[in-house]
């Protein structure tokens, strides 16, 4: 039953197939989207491992985000069959395979293996205390943009001695470096990592302690990363030393991506990587691959057209595997984003009534915040819906809370769980008791969990919080002390009632506690998939997306950044307009860089789908709670008149006779209020839309345009590598 390497080779074009057996030194496959880069990957691993080659633990192999990591491994095993059971290849994020170095090795650069990993709320915490340490006044100079700084300090690989002067400039007159230390400091004092660390951590690591790299370059036979376009400085770095070879030696790397899908420039994320490739890996071979096997005709030659106006690419050529030209790229428009909702609502009833499944159904939004429509939209409609990528259930207050109880459990260093909670609930512990356990930390240098212990022994503080907080203490250390032995779901549930967590909810008379307590019930239960407290505890911090009711059929909503790799039968784009898509502030921070990068994000967006693509733009939009006239956006110009077909509303969104927007409650005022921009609603020919968007060029507009960009959070989980 050993499969014959002739079956997983199968079905593969010459190039895929020379891709996939050329296994020794350097290689590159530089192609566009669809053309089966992660399949060349997924087919190589499987041809090492079957050809015997190599072990799995003697492969690397980086994804983006952990659900590719996810799909990978469960490929790999069909492709190889059962034979290869034992252990699996290092396959994972940039930062899960960070983790995994730095739990071993950790000790090496000052970290206990049971470090934690802070996710974004606790580092803006933390950034705030050192501000305010420093004696700054934090409203002058928020905690976020010092966080913005160091996060992009961190993707270049810098640590605080090796920032530009310029750089250190950029904050609170020139304190930035000061303040940069003192969060490094403070994160070990803390035992505690955030995510750039586990990249920087780790090339520090390997720098300084060559032994430890040469025994993973010797255990790494053979890399393999996918989306190679965005790699960032420090992953790059990090990866340049894990192929370094001795003299006369050759690493076998093998890297692939495509220029066109450079989506993460505005977190340093360098596509000239790619285009030096050659140059750090001299006599590397190169594979392009041209044919596309995901969309129909009209969906390649919309997302190819649309791209080709960038300026700054390599250029690449795309032809569709199939002659079916398929349906042409649909563009629909509305009064609101609320129509918007709901017209997609309806098609999507529509598709699932033709017998397309849920899971082959996906929302690609441009910034979070336009998620929330769509999900009180399916919540009415009953249509089950997860959002991917986005912090959902691990974001909630209560899940925060009984994380951190956890948190302090597992690592009672953890400071910054511990003060999350130390009067949560409420045990007459004030802030200035709190401020007292600060500064007593701070002079004795140890943690604040130590700190309340030692305090709650003297008499500078009142009996009442003496008792409070000595009981508080003496049940973390019971509670660490359980560990060893009690199971830890079990732990959680008990952890979760003597502390009196529980009860605060059971007590609280708001419409919300009852999903809370069921919330921490499905924390609980969540637990028990796990091997340890200390593996759930990564997880959480590596995957902000929900997990749960993966089996289930379910529309999937996410952010384009969130999308990339993936494909679905069909696929909606809305809020294609000016200021959102292009993003306004891509456009002010980076001009035509910007501009391009937010074009390659939408050519991302149109070649996830293989059968249907449906853009949609609206002529209002609540943007931070304020309503916003809105323009179609410049995008839709560039798609090819050949390969799109508009949408009248009447016929798209299923109002039935009753003209575009007789029905539904749409009354004769709010009709009116569209005026200004209704030609482009009504006109077939999204050619209108252009007219109108010269007249009011978005840069002359009074209206903001939206701030947030999609981004911090997704970031965040992409990076874990959501
Ligand atoms: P992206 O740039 O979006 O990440 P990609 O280049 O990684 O795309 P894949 O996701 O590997 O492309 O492949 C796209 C689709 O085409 C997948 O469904 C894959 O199974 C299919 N595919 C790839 N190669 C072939 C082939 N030779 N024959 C049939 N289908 C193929
Ligand atoms: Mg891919």
């Amino acid at each position: 039953q050993v499969s014959s390497p002739a079956r997983y080779l199968q079905g593969l074009n010459p190039e895929q197939r020379d891709a996939v057996e050329t296994t020794e030194g350097a290689l590159l496959v530089l192609a566009g989207a669809g053309t089966g880069k992660t399949r060349v990957l997924t087919t190589r691993i499987a041809h090492i491992l079957a050809s015997r080659r190599a072990f799995p633990s003697q492969i690397l192999a980086v994804t983006f985000t952990n659900k590719a990591a996810r799909e990978m491994k469960v490929r790999i095993g069909a492709l190889i069959g059962g034979e290869q059971t034992e252990g699996m290849p290092w396959l994972g994020t940039f930062h899960s395979i960070g983790v995994k170095i730095l739990r071993r090795h950790g000790e090496l650069v000052g970290l206990r293996s049971d470090f934690t990993i802070l996710d974004t709320d606790d580092q803006i915490r933390l950034m705030k205390q050192v501000i305010q340490a420093a004696g700054l006044d934090d409203k002058r100079w928020p905690a976020r943009q010092l966080a913005n700084l160091i996060d992009g300090w961190k993707n270049r690989g810098l640590s605080p001695d090796k920032i530009p002067d310029s750089d250190a400039y950029a904050f609170a007159n020139g304190r930035g470096r000061e303040l940069y230390t003192a969060y490094q400091e403070r994160l070990k004092t803390l035992n505690a990592v955030d995510f750039g660390d586990l990249l920087t951590e780790c090339v520090r690591l390997f720098r300084e302690h060559p032994d430890v790299l040469a025994s993973f370059q010797q255990r790494f036979r053979y890399i393999l990363v996918d989306e190679y376009q965005d790699t960032n400085v420090a992953q790059y770095l990090w990866l340049r030393l894990l192929a370094q070879r001795p003299e006369g030696e050759r690493a076998n790397i093998c890297c692939v991506g495509d220029d066109d899908q450079s989506i993460y420039g505005w977190r340093g994320a360098e596509v000239a990587n790619i285009l030096r490739f050659d140059h750090d890996f001299p006599g590397a071979k190169v594979i392009r691959l041209e044919r596309n096997y995901r969309s129909t005709g009209h969906i390649l030659a919309a997302a190819s057209r649309l791209i080709a106006q960038n300026e700054s690419r390599l250029g690449k050529t795309l032809f569709p595997a199939t002659d079916d030209m398929g349906a042409p790229v649909m563009v629909a428009s509305g009064w609101d984003s609320s129509e918007e909702a709901r017209s997609i609502g309806e098609d999507i009833e529509r598709k699932q009534r033709q017998g397309i499944s849920l899971n082959e159904i996906a929302i690609l939004v441009r910034a979070s915040f336009q998620m929330r429509e769509f999900e009180d939209r399916f919540v009415t409609l009953g249509l089950p819906y997860r959002v991917i990528g986005g912090p959902r259930f691990f974001e909630r207050m209560e899940i925060r809370d009984a994380l951190a109880y956890l948190r302090v459990t597992q690592n009672p260093a953890d400071g910054l769980a511990f003060e999350r909670i130390v009067n949560t609930p409420k045990r007459g512990l004030g802030a200035a008791t709190i401020q007292l356990i600060h500064s007593h930390a701070r002079s004795r240098d140890i943690p604040l969990l130590a700190a309340a212990g030692e305090l709650a022994a003297t008499e500078e503080i009142k009996p009442r919080q003496r008792q409070a907080l000595g009981d508080l203490v003496r049940n973390f250390a019971r509670w660490s002390e359980m560990l060893e032995h009690t199971p830890h779901p079990e732990l959680a549930e008990i952890i979760l009632e003597e502390s009196g967590y529980i009860e605060m909810w059971q007590r609280d008379r708001s419409p919300e506690a009852p999903g809370r307590l069921e919330n921490l019930k499905e924390l609980v239960n969540n637990l028990g998939e796990y091997d340890s407290l200390g593996g759930f505890l990564e997880h959480v911090s590596l995957v902000m997306d929900t997990e749960g009711g993966e089996t289930e059929e379910a529309v999937s909503i996410m952010t384009l950044h969130s999308a990339k790799g993936l494909e679905f039968d069909v696929v909606y784009l809305p809020g294609w307009e000016e200021g959102l898509f292009p993003h306004q502030r891509a456009l002010d921070e980076s001009g035509k860089a910007g501009l391009e990068e937010e074009r390659r994000l939408a050519y991302v967006g149109l070649t996830r789908a293989r059968r249907h693509a449906t853009i949609w733009f609206v002529g209002n939009r609540r943007v931070h709670g304020l309503w916003q006239s809105t323009l179609p956006s410049r995008f839709i110009d560039d798609l090819p008149e050949d390969h799109v077909e508009v949408a009248e509303p009447a016929s798209y969104g299923g109002y039935g006779g009753a003209g575009h927007y007789g029905s539904g409650g749409y009354g004769g005022s709010r009709f009116e209020r569209m005026e200004p921009f209704d030609s482009a609603y009504r006109t077939p020919g999204w050619q209108r839309a252009k007219s109108n968007r010269d007249r009011a060029d978005p840069r002359n507009r009074t209206g903001r345009g939206p701030t947030t960009l999609e981004g911090e959070l997704v970031a965040k989980s992409v990076i874990g590598g959501t």
